[in-house]
């Protein structure tokens, strides 16, 4: 049983994680005691804050086979896609003026590439296999002189269907293209290894992670030495973190993120296993209340994700009533206070009506056997008391 100061239960740690308590530990000192500026690099306090900054950016480059000179701090994944999209058009816009990316990466990407487009730039936006996946056939035939830059993400925040990088960047190499992959969702649950994996630029998030929130990552190979593009900063300002983003690091935030990505290192090292046998659990038992189907089935996806449609029931209805007691995410955005079905669902061939029917349960570290059975009971009441099979949600 849960007790009722527990409720609502938390399933979105695609939304965000909590920190971890061993996180905040690590964040502590350096909100007062070692407060020091890391780029005043000739005083003893900034010197501390340096030395504690290049610490997390190695535990960083640990997490993702990557070089520590590669990790280049943000506010967030949003800020790092703006800058690898916006840099990678001002370095190559005299080769070319095409990015291909697909239709269903998180609006960070998609309103950057519209902006882009106003700039001249040709934007197309492949849609997914039915399953979820990226089409990489469709890539190939896009695939032009012009074309500067390949932009798919790891994985899906909404469905956690996992893209298939590796084949992806194969293509990307073969014609000497750059391929840049958002990596947010998949940092920390699935294995990422940069030195198999030729991906040229990497983005994510440590709120992710079980870091803090405002902290990102841009990764960016060098290859023989050299960085693979110039990079134009969008925040001006100082020369902080290469020249390539100014302004004066989060120093604790960096640290919460560095102490979160050597915890995500030893969970990949165990094994996702506890929290793919409850996500199994969960979604074979509400699976096995009829009319309802997984989005993203039959392709290979994160561990922790579920993504169902409710094909027998009004979404608004089932989302009012389940407020209160679960914390999980719709296949609605929220865009100017107006409920949109998710771009993700739609693409995928859903309805507006299926995908406002739409749950996501994003399990995590802290979820416990009390809690699913917990979502499993209340989702079977609340879609008792709603359930009408005269609503036949169009597929
Ligand atoms: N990309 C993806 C795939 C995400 O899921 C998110 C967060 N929802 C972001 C980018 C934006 O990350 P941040 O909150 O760090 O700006």
């Amino acid at each position: 049983m849960i007790p009722p100061h527990k409720t609502p239960v938390y399933l979105d740690y695609n939304a965000t994680t909590p920190c971890d308590p061993e996180v905040v530990n690590e964040m502590l000192p350096y909100f007062s005691g070692n407060f020091g500026n890391a780029a005043s690099l000739s005083s003893y306090h900034g010197f501390k804050a340096h030395q504690a900054v290049e610490k997390s950016r190695d535990r960083i480059a640990a997490l993702l086979g990557a070089e520590s000179s590669e990790i280049i701090f943000t506010s967030g994944a949003t800020e790092s896609n703006n800058l690898a999209l916006r840099s990678v058009y001002s370095a190559l816009s005299e080769q070319g003026n095409h990015i291909i990316s697909s239709s269903i990466e998180h609006p960070a990407v998609l309103a950057t590439l519209k902006d882009l487009e106003k700039q001249g730039v040709r934007v197309s936006l492949i849609p997914p296999l039915p399953n979820g996946s990226f089409d990489i056939e469709a890539m190939r035939a896009l695939i032009s002189p012009e074309t500067i830059l390949i932009c798919v993400m790891y994985a899906n925040n909404e469905t956690g269907v996992i893209n298939p990088i590796e084949e992806i960047s194969a293509v990307a190499r073969q014609h000497q293209i750059l391929l840049m992959s958002d990596a947010t969702q998949a940092i920390g649950k699935l294995p990422i290894n940069l030195q198999k994996i030729p991906v040229d630029i990497l983005t994510g998030s440590a709120h992710k992670i079980y870091g803090p929130k405002g902290v990102g990552l841009f990764y960016l190979r060098h290859r023989h030495g050299k960085k693979v593009i110039d990079i134009q900063p969008q925040i001006t300002g100082g020369h902080g973190e290469q020249g390539m983003r100014g302004g004066t690091l989060n120093v604790t935030g960096i640290v919460g993120f560095g102490k979160a990505a050597e915890l995500a290192a030893q969970e990949l090292e165990q094994g996702l296993t506890t929290t793919a046998r409850q996500r199994d659990r969960l979604e074979n038992a509400l699976l096995a209340l009829g009319h309802i189907q997984v989005n993203g089935a039959g392709s290979q996806r994160l561990a922790h994700v579920s993504n169902l449609s409710f094909r027998h029931v009004d979404g608004g209805k089932l989302l009012k009533l389940l407020k209160n007691t679960l914390t999980i995410s719709t296949g609605s955005a929220c865009t100017s206070s107006s409920l949109s079905p998710s771009h993700v669902l739609t693409a995928l061939g859903l309805s507006d009506e299926l995908a406002q029917s739409t749950l996501r349960f994003s399990l995590g570290r802290d979820t416990t056997e009390e809690e699913i059975d917990f979502a499993i009971a209340e989702v079977r009441r609340v879609t008792k008391l709603i359930e009408d099979v005269s609503v036949d949600h169009p597929a």
